[in-house]
């Protein structure tokens, strides 16, 4: 039967997620000629998976190299599409429902946006990242966002409460950042933290400390928020009957103690979960749900995969992964980056072996190894030899066999490598 959605080409390879890995997998396959499509995720700031991922959520940037004294989170991320788009690659500010890795056709995977529309793919990079943490506790979604007063997110939210007093949650870096953040906009931050030793590094806890507007509650959770009559309550008449964040409920997880904070917001930095929820039974995921690749990016098949003959597979054919969804280690966007990178290179690899297989070009005589692609995106070297991505060469070589015969095949593939 006829599927309407769906676009009947058979694309090269479709990005899934826009932070530095998804950005820097477009740049590099697009540059590599292989004609990317990026589906980024939401335009709205409200929802975790939004277009430009974490780094939208993050004030100054001062250690992704080559950004002088610092950048903006959404600033780098701007950067980042822009250059990607330029080089060619395609964009679309969508969310992804489904992908379709457990029953690969040998072919194509099919990847499903929320509008319905299908596309089939050759490859797929997965760079969908990482979501803020929330605590859980009810009060919590009844405040959280529209100016309710409960946020995930300082540089979004931030400028609403200037002069005001607000609690932050967490004691790692995150929660450190966004408190120091505050502190430039606020009268007083509170840092509520469970415990009393920090995950956060030295520099950025002292950075915090050292602040006179910031206080630590430590051996402190937030077990409840307590309301108080929106300040536009008596003024517009929507507002009538809202409430917004009065007070953080705080409980000595040691003493079941609990005390009442005044507080007028509550940031939550308290980490972050994997963005792994469309390859449930699909993919081999860690204990803490992030995504397992094989050292060269490519993902695994998971046990609980319905497709036996997918299970036995040591790696998915043409499934890369690339960013926080698969390091819950270094988690930085540097780190993000070079992983994308890597996985744009590899998944290079796999559709230049894949051409050449499908045109009967020797793989071996046109070195499609990682190491030969990697270097052609050397830009020097690339000029320098005026040389061609892997892809087109495959194409021109099968083309010169085809006027030459085919007994030509090998001698043909051996003058295309460079000396
Ligand atoms: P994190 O290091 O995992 O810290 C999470 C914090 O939240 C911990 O202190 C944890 O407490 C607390 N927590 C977790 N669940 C909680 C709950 N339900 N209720 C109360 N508290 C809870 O996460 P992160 O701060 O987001 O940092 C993640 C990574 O990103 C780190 O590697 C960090 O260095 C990096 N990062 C770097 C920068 C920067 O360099 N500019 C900025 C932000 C983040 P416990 O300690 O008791 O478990």
């Amino acid at each position: 039967m006829e599927n309407n959605n769906q676009s009947n080409d058979i694309r090269n390879v479709i990005i899934i997620g826009s932070g530095p890995a998804g950005y820097t997998a477009a740049l590099y396959t697009a540059r590599a000629n292989l004609s990317p499509l990026l589906i980024a995720g939401s335009a709205d700031p409200k929802t975790a998976r939004i277009k430009g991922g974490q780094l939208m959520f993050t004030s100054d940037i001062e250690n992704f190299p080559g950004t002088g004294h610092g950048v903006t989170g959404p600033d780098l991320m701007q950067r980042m599409e822009d250059q990607a788009l330029h080089f060619g690659a395609e964009m679309l500010v969508e969310f992804v429902t489904s992908v379709s890795l457990c029953d690969h056709s040998g072919q194509y995977y099919t990847v499903t946006i929320e509008s319905g529309q299908e596309f089939r793919t050759r490859s797929v990079i997965i760079a969908t990242g990482a979501a803020a943490r929330t605590l859980g506790i009810p009060a919590e979604d009844k405040f959280f966002g529209q100016g309710g007063g409960v946020s995930t997110c300082a540089t979004c939210d931030g400028h609403a409460y200037r002069g005001k007093t607000v609690a932050v949650v967490g004691g790692g870096d995150s929660a450190m950042e966004e408190a120091s953040y505050l502190a430039r906009l606020v009268e007083k931050v509170y840092l509520v933290h469970r415990r009393e030793e920090f995950r956060a590094s030295k520099i950025m806890l002292k950075r915090a400390q050292d602040n006179p507007k910031i206080e630590f509650r430590l051996n402190s959770v937030i077990a409840d928020i307590k309301g108080k009559p929106h300040p536009q309550a008596a003024a517009i008449p929507f507002f009538k009957d809202k409430e917004v964040v009065g007070a953080a409920v705080l409980q000595n997880p040691k003493t079941s103690e609990t005390s009442e904070l005044p507080v007028d917001g509550i940031f939550v930095a308290i980490g972050h979960t994997p963005n792994t929820d469309l390859f449930k039974n699909q993919l081999q995921m860690d204990e803490a749900g992030y995504l397992v690749h094989d050292g060269r990016m490519r993902a695994l098949p998971s046990m609980t995969c319905g497709n036996p003959e997918m299970r036995r597979m040591e790696h998915l054919p043409g499934v890369f992964v690339a960013g926080d969804v698969s390091d819950h280690i270094y988690r930085q966007a540097i780190t993000a980056a070079g992983m994308g990178c890597q996985a744009a290179i590899e998944a290079e690899r796999y559709l230049a072996e894949k051409m050449a297989d499908e045109k009967g070009v020797s793989a071996t005589a046109l070195d499609i190894s990682t190491e030969s692609i990697a270097q052609s995106h050397w830009s020097s070297e690339r000029d320098q030899m005026g040389e061609k991505p892997m892809l087109e060469r495959i194409v021109e070589t099968a083309e010169t066999c085809e006027a030459n015969g085919a007994a030509g095949v090998e001698a043909t593939a051996d003058k295309a490598i460079p000396d």
